[in-house]
């Protein structure tokens, strides 16, 4: 166990030590005024398998590093598992890297729904000052900032040919992923560094350690806020030998537990919806009706192919002594399929001709794993060459919830993700499996494909693709939305993040985004805690 701090009252206290609550650690300390304790429910980050990017192949399903919220039974009876990080760095130290910073018109929108100030300049921004970009600055990107972005390389004869074939379907190929709003495929931007992973820890949490006033205090997890009516004073936590402490915050709360924990937090402190309150047995001490609610994930198809006449990745991750070989290879070169997370390859385009804009994304690695372990519950590999295509529709419609059961940290949540719950989900999803077969279907990456392993063929009617997608299909990782920020009363954060009913509180992390920033939202959520520390930095002076 960890020593204990030496005061138990700061200035900051910060829920959480994920992409937004490293970031925000960093930078209010920078103001030696202010002393900030970061309360951390999970461990260190020290093991060096969270420096190399595959290696959140092992540590996403492992319960030291990762906790899954089971969702409700699904329509065919099973039950799916949502991971998140529970780590120092958070979802950061174990996800998949892609650093994706979505599209301008997405932040535009949230400006124009009543949220002053959240608009694609302030984001792009923060954006320029957090990237250190391979590339080199430019007007989109920034060349000085604390963390590094890398292009996956070298090139990849699958992925080149994939590209190709959008190209052949009108979807051109550019350098940065993050350089235009356009169509277009890219080999993927990720958050490393020479190879390595470039958690928010490792970015902002780390330089920030030595300073004196900034304490962290890991295996510690907060049960629920102290409220002095409706005055935010502290955290009252549970700590890993069940010991209970409490902290008190002289300024402000933030809560940057992720968008699964934060609305938990929220609630086991009675701030939402009175009757889902009740039935939890937690007395109602601020009525916010929409914690927990509007849950946005992206719901989308994995397509999986046997190849023939390209070598891919998969023999060198086919068996444990060629992952060792792969393995000392990126000790040398820290280059090749080692060297990158999730995907080699990302692809932004529309669903079809008619689409106003980019509604549609792919991500591309030359790996196949058509089977699981059940021991360990980890992909195996195929031995033979193959690929995953991952389909993803850009904008889901639908809205999950995830609330408490009970008043404390053991009551299981319930999580009702409501996937393709709408017409235009729905509509979507057909779309986009139509589209990526298409494009799979054209040279010269079809010359390549075998077979289609995953979905199937015998996946085609629409009916069949909608149930498909409800029972089978791939969850983006993205879930995000549960106290989303909005200009109405009964939104739960207001355009400052602080939560309306309350004083001395605010959410800072992915569940206050209305809608999906376009694709994956580690970078846009890094960037909104960016935005927030300005406000509160501010605010001080
Ligand atoms: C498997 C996976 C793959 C992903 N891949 C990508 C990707 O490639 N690109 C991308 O852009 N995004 C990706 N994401 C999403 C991205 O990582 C998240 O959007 C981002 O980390 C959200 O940041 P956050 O600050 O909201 O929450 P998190 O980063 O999840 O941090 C929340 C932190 O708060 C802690 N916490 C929660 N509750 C409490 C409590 N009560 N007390 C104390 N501590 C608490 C948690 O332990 C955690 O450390 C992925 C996510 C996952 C899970």
């Amino acid at each position: 166990m960890p020593r204990p701090p030496k005061s138990t009252s700061f200035d900051y206290i910060i829920v959480g030590a994920g992409a937004a609550g490293c970031l925000l650690a960093n930078r209010l300390t920078e103001d030696p005024r202010n002393t900030v304790l970061l309360i951390e429910a999970g461990g260190g980050d020290a093991n060096l398998i969270h420096l190399v990017p595959k290696g959140f192949y092992f540590t996403l399903t492992n319960p030291k590093y990762s906790k899954t919220f089971a969702t409700v039974q699904f329509p065919d009876g099973h039950v799916e598992h949502l991971p998140r990080g529970r780590v120092i760095g958070g979802s950061t130290t174990i996800n998949g890297m892609v650093w994706n910073r979505g599209w301008a018109n997405s932040y535009d929108a949230w400006e124009k729904a009543g949220n002053a100030g959240w608009n694609w300049q302030r984001f792009l921004d923060a954006f320029r000052k957090m990237e250190r970009h391979e590339l080199g600055p430019s007007a989109t990107r920034g060349g000085a900032g604390a963390v590094d972005i890398e292009i996956a390389g070298p090139r990849e004869a699958t992925c080149d040919a994939l590209i190709a074939s959008f190209a052949q379907s009108g979807v051109p190929f550019e350098e940065d992923m993050n350089g235009s709003g356009g169509e277009r495929t890219s080999y993927v931007a990720s958050n490393t560094r020479k190879g390595t992973r470039m958690s928010a820890a490792r970015a902002y949490l780390r330089p920030a350690r030595r300073r004196k006033n900034l304490t962290v205090v890991t295996h510690t997890e907060a049960e629920r806020l102290v409220l002095d009516g409706t005055r935010v004073t502290g955290v009252s936590c549970r700590r890993k030998d069940s010991s209970l402490v409490t902290y008190t915050a002289r300024r402000e709360v933030l809560v940057t537990g992720g968008a699964f924990d934060s609305p938990l937090l929220l609630e086991r402190s009675g701030i939402g919806n009175p009757e889902i309150l009740a039935k939890a047995g937690v007395k109602c001490r601020v009525t916010s009706p929409k914690v927990g609610e509007n849950f946005k994930e992206h719901r989308g198809i994995l397509l999986q192919y046997r190849l023939a006449g390209v070598k891919g990745y998969n023999t060198e991750a086919s068996s444990t002594p060629r992952y060792l070989w792969s393995g000392f290879k990126y000790l040398l070169t820290r280059r090749g399929m080692v060297a990158h997370g999730g995907y080699a390859l990302s692809a932004i385009y529309k669903s079809d001709p008619a689409s106003e804009y980019p509604d549609t994304q792919c991500f591309f690695t030359p790996i196949s794993t058509s089977d699981v372990n059940p021991m360990t519950g980890r992909m195996v590999v195929d031995k033979f060459p193959g690929a995953k295509y991952v389909a993803l529709p850009m904008y889901p419609t639908s809205q999950g919830s995830l609330h408490i059961t009970g008043p404390g940290l053991d009551s299981v949540p319930r999580l009702e993700p409501n996937f393709l719950s709408t017409e235009e989900d729905r509509r979507m999803l057909v779309k986009t499996l139509r589209k990526a077969r298409e494009i799979t279907a054209t040279a010269p990456f079809a010359k390549y494909v075998v077979e289609e392993l995953q979905p199937g063929p015998q996946i085609a009617e629409d009916d069949e693709i909608i149930q498909y997608g409800i029972n089978h299909g791939n969850a983006g990782a993205h879930g995000l939305g549960t106290c989303a920020m909005g200009p109405d009363e009964d939104d739960v954060v207001d355009a400052s993040l602080r939560v309306r009913g309350t004083q001395g509180l605010r959410v800072i992390d992915a569940s206050v985004f209305r809608d999906q920033p376009s694709g994956n939202n580690n970078a846009p959520t890094m960037a909104l805690a960016w935005i927030a520390a300005d406000i509160i930095l501010a605010e001080r002076r």
